[in-house]
């Protein structure tokens, strides 16, 4: 096994890796920028390296630093989290070819997930069902429109190189196809340096339902059912939960085969999650993600499941520690995501957090680098907490999420609590009949 792992990140993933790594006996390396010298993970981690100014790309998207980082420590591996470098499959190669191990996959397969086209090409020649839509990389308005008028509007123009919901736009006729096609583009240039763009039917009332699953490299693929994450804000995960309220038994099992054989044939290594569209019982592929996700603790509640522990013994070349079989759902999970934001506006709201009490009790974990008097730097993403909550059924798991939200306090900014508050108290969210766009037609953003 690796004796020191250095973990690319900060915040509540690099706890969480920190976390494991001390439970399976591994040393840790922290590496922050100037803003985080107090942080959590620079505590808790066994050294630390300081990686430049607060800028990301001046620090956590600083590979020569980084390296250098590992070098001098002696760090066998490289955890990236997630964000920053994880699906950056350039920095898996460095890694790799600095003799160090990238917990994760291959580069080939990060750079192949990463462009969303090859992805959905890959995952329907695999047999996987994939969403409606052009088969490449569209470049006339007029190739759309004819696409567009076969599959019948509303359409989707999505960036090729997309992610976090950017690079995304809708036409609901032929009228609106040229806006959007020129403002996912920019938007897609803007942020990507790509502005290749795809064409999806746009489907209407949809679940997200993504499957977990973890490879080895042994050739032994075993998924771990889905989350469903439909609560969502500009495309943005706000709160998932597991199992999917909307699936049965006998779809997980079918939907969850399907995907395991087709990670199984791409040769894929570690933790990945297909994401899919559900609707009126069908599924429909969207994307990969080549890592950990934010929202994989509610699997790890109901499967108890270690998965960053999972990903560094298969990163260590070892075969994963249980089977399919040996995989079986106990209970409900639901994971909220708290973010630094005024609940009704979602403007940022970083500041010195005054005093910090997290919630506890039976089925309650919180994830989080936060601590009483803990100053956020306003330079990074504003999700400072995960909570994720436990019960035997999802009335129950409901009913812990009430009791734990309101023990819940971070005085002295603004954060999402109140939002899940409100959102317990939807007959929708407890009933579990909600789809995406669900929460902006609550917020009236629809
Ligand atoms: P990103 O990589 O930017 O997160 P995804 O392809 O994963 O983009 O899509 C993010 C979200 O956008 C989905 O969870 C869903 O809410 C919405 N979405 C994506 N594709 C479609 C589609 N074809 N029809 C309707 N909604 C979609």
């Amino acid at each position: 096994m690796f004796k020191k792992i250095l973990i690319a990140n900060r915040g509540e993933i690099a706890l969480r890796v920190i976390r494991a790594c001390k439970e399976m006996g591994i040393g840790t390396v922290a590496v922050h920028s100037t803003a985080d010298a107090d942080a959590m993970h620079v505590r808790l981690a066994d050294e630390s390296v300081c990686l430049g100014p607060p800028a990301a790309a001046d620090s956590y998207l600083n590979v020569p630093a980084i390296l250098t980082a590992a070098e001098i420590t002696g760090a066998e591996a490289i955890h990236p989290g997630y964000g920053f470098l994880s699906e950056n499959a350039r920095f898996a190669e460095i890694v790799t070819e600095h003799g160090i191990t990238f917990i994760g996959p291959t580069s080939d397969h990060i750079n192949m997930m990463g462009d969303k086209i090859a992805a959905k090409q890959a995952m329907r020649r695999l047999g996987v069902p994939v969403v409606p839509g052009s088969e490449g990389a569209v470049t006339s308005e007029g190739e759309i429109s004819g696409l567009a008028a076969e599959m019948g509007y509303p359409v989707l123009i999505k960036a090729a190189s997309g992610g976090g919901g950017r690079g995304m736009k809708v036409a609901e006729t032929a009228a609106d196809l040229g806006e959007a096609i020129s403002t996912a583009k920019s938007e897609a240039r803007a942020a990507f340096g790509d502005d290749a763009v795809y064409v999806e039917k746009y489907l209407g009332e949809p679940r997200h339902i993504e499957i977990q699953v973890m490879a080895d490299s042994h050739g032994n693929v075993v998924h771990l059912g889905e989350r469903d994450c439909s609560l969502q804000r500009r495309h943005q995960k706000v709160l998932e939960e597991a199992p999917s309220p909307a699936l049965s038994a006998d779809e997980r099992a079918e939907i969850g085969t399907r995907v395991a054989t087709a990670v199984r044939e791409l040769g894929y290594l570690g933790a990945g999650t297909i994401e899919f569209l559900y609707e009126n019982g069908e599924f429909y592929f969207i994307e990969m993600n080549t890592r950990l996700q934010v929202e994989h603790p509610v699997t790890e509640a109901i499967t108890g499941i270690d998965l960053v522990q999972e990903q560094i013994r298969v990163a260590n070349g070892e075969k994963l520690s249980f089977t399919q079989e040996d995989i079986t759902f106990e209970g409900h999970a639901i994971e909220c995501r708290i973010n630094a934001e005024h609940p009704e506006t979602f403007v940022p709201s970083p500041g010195t957090i005054g005093l910090y009490h997290t919630p506890g009790g039976l089925g309650i974990r919180v994830d989080s680098a936060c601590y009483t008097g803990y100053a956020i730097p306003p330079y990074y993403d504003s999700m400072i907490a995960k909570l994720i909550v436990h019960g035997k059924t999802r009335e129950e798991c409901l009913m812990r999420l009430r009791r734990a939200l309101d023990e819940f306090v971070v005085d002295g900014i603004s954060t999402t609590i109140p939002l899940h508050m409100d959102l317990l108290n939807q007959p929708a969210i407890q009933t579990g009949d909600y789809n995406i766009h669900w929460l902006e037609r609550h917020l009236g953003l629809k």
